[in-house]
């Protein structure tokens, strides 16, 4: 059975699921697309209360929905409650604003008065991946059902009792049947759904793998799509950064969410006059994390989210090693029955070594010395993903430069890399294409459909400069 909560920390059998039928499947996208046509007209204003209770009901039950994220994935009872308050955040903001960024647009032009109107697009898939079971979801279910559009889901397969709460609280909600159905697809059945008529857009977040393979789905069926996919996220130390503050954040960029986040800082590229202190440091902040129960507040480290995933990593550090890696700190077993993975630093990566390009996603920290600022640059751009990245430097408007010649998505100066509803989230190269969150977002699944009207009130047909008729391609040639 594919899908299934083993929680990592006791690694105790929770509960598996069948596959969705056939049935299932037909079902919830008839009762999408039925709820489509019914809403396509509609105003927005009753859907923005919906999603306006939706963050209540985020803030309310915030203790009950943190739990399925620790039993799913392992993540720390205090970080869980931090991913339902950014949830409530992100539903309540297109709650407050759907309606500002829905609303008709007026264009005057030589045809008369155009308008732009933000129509409803479709149904949607969405594919979403288990390191934020709920934030991932709301990312795309509160601007895109805001926009009138039912979504469908297929989470990450062991993240299945996080879909089913967070459907729960969708329902609680007061939303209309068909606004928003988890199903537990096979690969197979999610390429189904794809092509299946009543389907007009595809969303995922995940790796490049998965992306790759749904992001052909979609093309191979002429669906839109947007795709947020992994990172390897540069943190620059520039020569005058503030170090006491670097080392604020440092430990906490790669750790936190036990270093399961797109956006982590991967690979830190210190100056040679930092080097020193900075990698002492790091290693110093990583040697004090406690690993142990998820639940209790006291624990700083959870265990990764698999066996699956913890053996990926083992295998990237042991390969990275016996191309030439060093171990700077770490790479022990842990002697916990958990998933737990000892925070690890990495040096002395060349660009052969297979770590330089990869993605590492746990508790394994690339750290690289350069020469001074424009090798940082050089060496932060040498990367075939770019979803975010930090820089530090004494002097932020010339952290803000830096920070504009990375080939990045995001990047963030002098703080840590946050994600919040009014900014835009998403990456360039292989991190993929499209951005979740911000005002932008809500454009991609819209109809931006075009209405024009002749001004004229006996329908006399517009006339160009020189007296001819406008767009002539367009209109009878006489
Ligand atoms: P993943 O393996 O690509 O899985 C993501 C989702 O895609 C899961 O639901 C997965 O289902 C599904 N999937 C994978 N291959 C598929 C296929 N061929 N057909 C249909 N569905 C498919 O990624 P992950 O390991 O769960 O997540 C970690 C990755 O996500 C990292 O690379 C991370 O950087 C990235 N990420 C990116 C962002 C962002 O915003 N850019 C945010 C978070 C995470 P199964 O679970 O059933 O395999």
């Amino acid at each position: 059975m594919a899908y299934a909560t083993v929680n990592p920390y006791t690694n105790e059998i929770v509960k598996q699921y069948d596959n969705s039928t056939p049935d299932e499947i037909e079902q919830t996208l008839a009762n999408a697309y039925n709820l489509y046509k019914s809403m396509r007209d509609d105003p927005v204003a009753p859907r923005a209360k919906i999603l306006h209770k939706l963050s209540q009901i985020f803030i309310k039950d915030a203790e009950q929905l943190a739990k399925p994220l620790v039993e799913d994935m392992g993540k720390l009872y205090n970080e869980a409650l931090g991913e339902v308050a950014i949830c409530a955040d992100i539903a309540e903001y297109y709650a407050a604003n759907a309606e500002r960024l829905l609303a008709p647009e007026s264009v005057q032009t030589l045809s008369g008065q155009a308008q732009i109107l933000n129509r409803p697009y479709g149904v949607l898939m969405a594919v979403e991946p288990w390191n934020f079971p709920y934030y991932q979801i709301m990312r795309v279910f509160a601007p895109y059902f805001a926009a009138g559009n039912p979504m469908v889901l297929k989470h990450a397969a062991n993240t299945p009792g996080s879909a089913l709460a967070f459907e729960a609280a969708v329902e609680k909600a007061g939303a209309p049947v068909g606004s928003f159905k988890n199903l537990f697809l096979s690969y197979d059945q999610v390429a189904d759904v794809i092509a299946d008529p009543r389907i007009q857009g595809v969303c995922l977040t995940g790796s490049e793998r998965g992306g790759k393979a749904v992001a052909a789905e979609a093309g191979k069926n002429l669906k839109k799509s947007t795709m947020e996919l992994g990172g390897n996220d540069a943190f620059i130390v520039l020569d005058d950064a503030n170090m006491d503050e670097v080392e604020k954040v440092s430990a906490a960029a790669r750790l936190y969410n036990c270093g399961q986040v797109c956006t982590s800082s991967k690979r830190f590229i210190v100056t040679e006059k930092n080097y020193d202190r900075f990698i002492k440091n790091l290693a110093e902040q990583f040697a004090n994390v406690k690993m142990g129960d998820p639940m209790d507040p006291t624990t700083t480290l959870a265990p990764m989210c698999t066996e699956k995933n913890k053996n990926k990593l083992q295998k990237q550090v042991d390969e990275a090693i016996a191309a030439g890696a060093k171990v700077y700190y770490g790479n022990e077993p842990v002697d916990l029955d958990g998933q737990f993975f000892q925070p690890t630093i990495l040096t002395d990566i060349t660009k052969d070594n297979p770590a330089y390009y990869q993605e590492m996603f746990g508790p394994v920290a690339q750290v690289y010395k350069v020469k001074d600022e424009a090798a940082a640059i050089e060496l932060a751009n040498d990367s075939h993903l770019g979803l975010g990245g930090i820089v530090y430097s004494g002097d932020a408007q010339h952290g803000a430069e830096v920070a504009a010649k990375i080939e990045t998505g995001m990047m963030f100066v002098n703080t840590f890399l946050s994600t919040l509803p009014e900014i835009p989230f998403g990456g360039i190269k292989m991190s993929g294409y499209g951005r979740e969150l911000g005002d932008e977002c809500i454009y991609s699944f819209v109809n931006r459909e075009l209405v024009v009207k002749n001004p004229d009130p006996e329908g006399k047909l517009p006339e160009n400069k020189f007296g001819g008729l406008v767009a002539p391609a367009l209109l009878p040639q006489d």
